[in-house]
């Protein structure tokens, strides 16, 4: 019998690729020299694919009628239009729960650099400055009597609010829905959430539901002693007004592990002291890519030999609804 045939429209780990060669007909976009030429060729036979940041939009979706099945790397799968795929009765998977502790191990540290100011400590040991110029200056942020609003209280948002709560951190959050079995401080609107705190978490998946929902105003009322941390997707954060609210003052200090148009970080954002900008790491160590890889492999092998993909995603709910 011959083996399902997987488009891979970008590079993706070795272990992902040894882990789907022996199952599959690998067709590698990336390597072609006529990309165009490459996909009209295959078009017809390719039955899944494997992903990782790339934009897999309708008209990238609909070149492929016998598609079966997407398999994201990562659990935020912004780049896959994922309801029109649940229209096609096509399925996407995703990898939740694996990367959910590093991530949030990464939350934490990212929120006590900045607050900290660590990594500007570090610069000021490594430039000299120690010596030359005597102490570090005192941070004017604490993490001491701080309270952290979560924007996003899911797998993620719930393994930050539970490190933050050792850390002696009040926790409030915000969600399209009040979650049940947590004691945390609901917020029904984003709004109402950043006045109640002095540091608000971003960890709400990206796309076009959320775009910009951090803007001029939530900025405004987080205050002067705020701390903004986006862990969550780039395109959650109006840059433009973040760049002005640090600028002005009108919060302390932003931590950024993810931008709006990555890898591209803005030069005003580059610029200014109190933004601590991390390149897309929260989920970065082999042991964590690791596992998430080989969920993409398990899935398009679960569904290929059974029919049932192990973690699809919620617009394409398995059994069908
Ligand atoms: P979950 O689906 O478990 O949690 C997402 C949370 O966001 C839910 O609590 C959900 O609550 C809330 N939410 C979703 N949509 C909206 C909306 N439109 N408005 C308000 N709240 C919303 O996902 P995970 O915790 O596993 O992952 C969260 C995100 O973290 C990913 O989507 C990804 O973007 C990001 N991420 C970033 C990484 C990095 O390296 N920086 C690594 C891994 C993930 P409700 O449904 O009640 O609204």
């Amino acid at each position: 019998m011959s083996k399902p045939d997987i488009l891979i429209p970008s590079p993706l780990r070795d272990m992902i690729i040894d882990g789907l060669e022996p199952h599959f007909t690998l067709h590698k976009l990336y390597e072609a020299e006529d990309a165009e030429a490459f996909l009209k060729e295959r078009e017809a036979i390719i039955r899944g694919i494997a992903v990782s940041f790339f934009n897999v939009d309708q008209p990238f979706i609909d070149r492929f009628p016998n598609l079966e099945i997407i398999s994201n790397f990562g659990v935020g799968y912004d780049k896959v239009d994922a309801r029109h795929c649940g229209t096609r009765g096509i399925i996407v998977t995703n990898t939740p729960d694996v990367l959910s502790e590093e991530v949030a191990d990464t939350a934490i540290g990212l929120m006590i650099m900045t607050i900290r100011e660590l990594s500007a400590a570090e610069r000021w040991l490594r430039d000299g400055n120690w010596v030359k110029k005597g102490a570090y200056r005192l941070t004017p942020g604490t993490l001491r009597g701080r309270t952290l609003g979560i924007f996003g209280l899911g797998r993620i948002g719930k393994a930050i609010a539970t490190r933050a709560e050792a850390f002696g951190m009040n926790v409030h959050y915000h969600g399209r829905t009040q979650q049940a079995g947590v004691d945390y401080t609901y917020h029904p609107s984003l709004v109402s959430l950043a006045e109640a705190v002095d540091t608000l978490m971003i960890v709400a998946p990206g796309g076009p539901e959320t775009q910009h929902m951090v803007g001029e105003r939530v900025l405004e009322v987080l205050g002067p002693d705020g701390v903004l941390i986006n862990i969550g997707r780039g395109s959650v954060v109006n840059e433009t007004a973040l760049i002005e609210a640090l600028k002005k003052g009108t919060i302390m200090a932003a931590g950024l592990d993810v931008f709006e148009q990555e890898p591209h970080v803005p030069q005003d954002l580059l610029d200014l002291p109190n933004a601590v900008l991390l390149p897309h790491v929260g989920s970065a160590s082999v042991a964590t890519r690791d596992a998430m890889g080989q969920l993409v492999v398990d899935n398009l092998k679960s569904w290929f030999s059974t029919g049932k993909p192990l973690t699809p995603v919620a617009e394409t709910p398995f059994p069908r609804t």
